[in-house]
């Protein structure tokens, strides 16, 4: 394909001039991703451990995924949603066989799979013949779920509510990894609880094992669905399959998104058998959701996560990453606050300036994120190795050096 501009610089000033600022960008133009390595458009090679926001997790122009969504893309891209797609029936077929079973239901993006979650706990309490004031939904302080009104109603973070307001009701905020907040909140009105088992966007912040089970014990006790949003931390990201997994604690309804697509947008909620039943004919509707080019990207990536061995690397490339980032931490006491996370879902935080960081770090080739400020998010494919963590952690140490030095 011939690029559209001929300089970086000429994309830069056209974007200025044509597309609204909602994002601060990085100075860069992706041309090119292979595995996890990226080009700019001026031929610079650099290693992404951020991976598209956690959606390329088998990496760029995995040689499967890609195969099988380019067999979709000229068979048949797409028909809509009043016809069967093979495509889309396979990748329902694998989430109910890889999960904790029942039916799935499909969208495009992780916003509007959280509006269907909403809807789906309403119903289903209206199902049981409970009153519509029981409607309301617990979240936790610091989560994201997304930015429609119902998913940024659901999101416990003040800043993105500013100037938005108001918020949709039905919603209440308590604190996360706090099991009495939780349960102090619980009343006759609450239908569910909504709530990401590690934090990505409030600053990569599991949850504990013991809070979790709490919930799923409470939520059973008071007739509550309890809803896991694994939308960034799901398909592998922590190790496991889903986090679910993980914790070893069943959530009612799980929502997934960001990787299931292989890049292209498509989102799914899975729900036990029964609890489906509370969407009927007509309840949900989306003109694209569950594509069927998405499909085939997504089916691949079930696939590989059930490869023999795929999951045991993973899990011994992040304990790897997880030493390596402690050391950069202990070894950067001025600089770096703490270092956490689980999987492959790593955090610095640090007393410096993240953006700083992440700027220094794409200098010297290395694409991270900065999240709530102060943490830089660690995002990788799934697919990077003990050489790669290298590479990174080298980087890093650069990059927390120069932040010391600017300190001193
Ligand atoms: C990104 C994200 C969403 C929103 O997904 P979109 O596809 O951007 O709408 C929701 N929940 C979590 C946990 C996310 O990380």
């Amino acid at each position: 394909m011939d690029p559209f501009f001929a300089t970086t610089r000429e994309v830069f000033d056209q974007e200025a001039a044509s597309i609204g600022r909602t994002f601060v960008r990085q100075p860069v133009v992706w041309t090119q991703g292979e595995g996890c390595r990226l080009w700019d458009k001026d031929g610079r090679r650099y290693l992404d451990f951020f991976a598209g926001h956690a959606v390329m997790n088998l990496g760029y122009g995995h040689p499967a995924q890609l195969a099988a969504m380019r067999t979709q893309l000229e068979r048949l891209v797409h028909t809509g949603n009043l016809y069967y797609n093979e495509a889309q029936v396979e990748l329902a077929r694998r989430l109910v066989k890889t999960s904790f079973g029942g039916k799935v239901f499909f969208a495009n993006s992780g916003a509007e799979i959280t509006e269907l979650a909403i809807k789906l706990a309403r119903k289903h309490a209206r199902a049981a013949g409970d009153s519509p004031d029981r409607h309301e939904i617990l979240t936790c302080r610091g989560s994201f779920h997304g930015r429609t009104f119902g998913a940024l109603s659901a999101t416990g973070q003040d800043k993105y509510h500013a100037g938005l307001e108001p918020m949709l009701p039905g919603f209440r905020h308590v604190p996360f990894n706090d099991p009495e907040a939780m349960a102090a909140a619980i009343t006759p009105q609450t239908c569910a609880v909504l709530l990401e088992p590690i934090q990505g966007e409030g600053g990569i912040w599991p949850a504990r094992r013991e809070y979790l089970e709490g919930l799923r014990a409470a939520c059973d006790r008071n007739r509550l669905l309890l809803i896991f949003d694994e939308i960034q931390c799901g398909l592998g990201r922590c190790g496991t399959r889903h986090a679910y997994e993980y914790y070893g604690v069943v959530p009612d309804v799980l929502l997934l998104g960001k990787p299931l697509g292989g890049g292209l947008p498509i989102s799914a909620l899975i729900t036990r058998a029964a609890v489906a039943e509370s969407l009927q004919v007509g309840d949900h509707g989306s003109t694209f959701g569950g594509n069927p080019v998405a499909a085939a990207g997504g089916c691949v990536l079930l696939a590989v996560l059930e490869q023999p061995g795929f999951l045991q690397h993973l899990q011994a490339t992040a304990a790897y990453l997880e030493g390596r980032l402690a050391a950069l931490a202990a070894a950067h006491p001025r600089v770096v606050k703490s270092a956490r996370g689980l999987g492959l879902m790593q955090a610095l935080e640090l007393h410096a300036s993240g953006p700083e960081a992440v700027g220094l770090a794409l200098q010297e080739g290395l694409v991270i994120n900065c999240t709530a400020g102060h943490v830089l998010r660690l995002l990788p494919p799934l697919v990077i190795g003990q050489a790669e963590v290298d590479e990174a952690c080298g980087i890093l140490e650069r990059v927390l050096q120069a932040l010391e030095k600017k300190k001193a």
